[in-house]
């Protein structure tokens, strides 16, 4: 569990799909609110998990302490070149 690691949603670049919400098991996010992602319970993130912010198609997401260097894969400048790739790309 992790009390400096959660994700962090770019409400302006969200397109409220779901899929984020649908994602996790771990009852970060308040799934009554989906296809909102509302993050309810930031401890429950697991540390250094980027499963939720892989899937965005929209690179919505990042992470409070995250010093990897990872960025979201699928934003904006992406989306041209790798449309649906970037499940297995992450650390
Ligand atoms: S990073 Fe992982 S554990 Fe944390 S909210 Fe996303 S899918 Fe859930
Ligand atoms: S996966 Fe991305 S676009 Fe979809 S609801 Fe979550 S943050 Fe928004």
């Amino acid at each position: 569990m992790a009390k400096t690691w959660y994700p962090v949603i770019d409400y302006v670049t969200c397109a409220e799909c779901g899929t984020c919400v649908n994602f996790c098991s771990h009852g970060v996010y308040d799934k009554a609110k989906a296809p909102s992602p509302l993050v309810v319970q930031p401890e429950n993130c697991i540390d250094h998990c980027h499963g939720c912010g892989g899937l965005c198609p929209h690179g919505a997401i990042t992470y409070v302490g995250d010093d990897t260097g990872w960025v979201p894969p699928h934003g904006e400048k992406q989306d041209t070149i790798t449309p649906c790739c970037c499940r297995g790309d992450q650390p």
